[in-house]
């Protein structure tokens, strides 16, 4: 065995190997800077040929690094190895991005630095764009009204928000730095317990038919308001089993909020507050289907102010309407919160009473007619109404209840005014 022979065949096994068809660009530096050897690849890399890497200095192309902090950096190189990133240049003027790791050695004789060069452009470029594309989808998010996010519910059944927008935080009136993506019980403590079971319900529902989620909750603002949220997102089955939704959360308060004064004006007498004729109507019919189902009594009793024409004639349209409005809310005072008090028409109003008989019912319309009569209004001094009070009859119908009910207030006309009829 000849070990110097052996010796010199690993040499060129290990250079041709581990060397030459690396795929990693590699160059070993002596300590001057100028290069020992570099393989194929670090050549590509910089576009020169082999011969022409040989004869340049590291700092021909390294631009990050002046000479004189490459030369320091040579000399300081030890056994331990070091990993940094730097830029090159390439031959064609080009720049390009590396990550670099050196180690330091002897090697026969020559203090060298051994480096391995990773071209980092492609990531680094494919790293800024999804940067952009970041910013740009916060950009796009802070132009929304309320804020995009991710839900995800994993197949261990751990909830997160793998994203959410800015807007997300400022809903429920949290600080953004306040949340992160596994707060979710944090955020969910901010929605009425009265709603979440229905979203937990929709949630569940979604994740099973992988259908689209809608949702309208309450949450508790911080500040201690409570504000409507829509919910919109469509869910997505992940490989690993988990489903991601992506979707919109809306403040929808004021819409709710003017939805709800729409169904109010649609429901309630403009001059007087109280029910208007229509909706009266359905109260009417809605009671009277209850009496019938539970055998309750119900009555039901009607007022007509007394000679209001001449109110108006003498004191004018205005002061009518005051006299009407002061007349509803003398009655309002007077009655259950279960009573239902609704203007039938121009000067006539009704009064419906659940679980009453006759007897309490006409008790009530005369303690209503002294609260009218007793009260000085403003101008014309005192005004009368006169009333009629019905009991629901077995079976008996809407139509005909009120029937009957006009015409006891029409005796009540007719015997005087002032006064309750039967
Ligand atoms: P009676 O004692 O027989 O009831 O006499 P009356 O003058 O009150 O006669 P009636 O009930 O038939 O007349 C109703 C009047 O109420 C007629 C109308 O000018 C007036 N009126 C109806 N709606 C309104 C209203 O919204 N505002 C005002 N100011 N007046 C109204
Ligand atoms: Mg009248
Ligand atoms: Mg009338």
């Amino acid at each position: 065995m000849k070990p110097l022979t052996d010796h010199a065949t690993t040499e060129t096994i290990l250079w041709t190997v581990l060397f030459e068809q690396s795929g990693d660009a590699m160059v070993v530096l002596r300590r001057d800077g100028s290069v020992y050897r570099a393989n194929q690849r670090y050549a590509d890399m910089l576009g020169y040929t082999l011969e022409e890497v040989g004869s340049l200095h590291v700092w021909d192309w390294d631009i990050r690094f002046s000479e004189q902090e490459l030369r320091k950096m040579l000399l300081s190189a030890d056994n331990s190895s070091a990993h940094f990133d730097t830029r090159h240049r390439r031959k064609d003027g080009t720049i390009t991005d590396a990550e670099v790791s050196t180690n330091g050695a002897l090697y026969n004789g020559e203090n060298l630095v051994f480096c391995i060069v990773r071209d980092t452009t492609v990531r680094k470029s494919f790293e800024e764009r999804l940067r952009q594309s970041k910013e740009l989808l916060e950009r796009i998010a802070s132009q929304v009204p309320g804020a995009l996010y991710q839900y995800r519910i994993a197949p261990d059944g751990m909830r997160s928000f793998p994203y959410f927008s800015e807007g997300f935080a400022a809903l429920g009136g949290l600080a953004q730095e306040e949340l992160s993506g596994t707060d979710v019980d944090h955020i969910a403590s901010r929605v009425l317990p009265e709603d979440a079971p229905e979203i937990e319900r929709k949630t569940e529902e979604s994740a099973r038919t992988l259908s689209h989620f809608h949702a309208e909750f309450r949450i508790r603002h911080i500040d201690g308001s409570i504000r409507w949220i829509e919910s919109r997102a469509t869910p997505e089955k992940e490989p690993d089993g988990s489903i991601i939704w992506t979707g919109i959360l809306l403040d929808i308060t004021q819409r709710i909020h003017a939805e709800e004064q729409v169904r109010i004006m649609a429901i309630t007498d403009g001059l007087t507050g109280i029910n208007n004729r229509q909706e009266f109507d359905r109260l009417l019919e809605h009671e009277i289907e209850r009496a019938n189902r539970y055998q309750t009594p119900l009555a039901l009793l009607m007022y007509d102010l007394d000679h209001f024409k001449q109110v108006n004639d003498r004191y004018g349209h205005n002061t009518g309407d005051t006299v009407l409005k002061t007349v509803a809310s003398l009655v309002n005072n007077n009655i259950r919160g279960i009573d239902v008090h609704g203007r039938w028409g121009g000067e006539e109003f009704m009064v419906l009473l659940p679980q009453t008989g006759l007897n309490t019912a006409k008790d009530v319309a005369e303690k209503l007619r002294q609260a009218i009569a007793s009260h000085q209004f403003n101008k014309l001094g005192s005004i009368t109404a006169s009333f009629g009070v019905v009991e629901l009859a077995p079976h008996e119908n809407v139509k005909s209840l009120a029937q009957r009910v006009d015409e006891a207030l029409y005796r009540a006309k007719e015997r005087g005014r002032n006064r309750v009829e039967v």
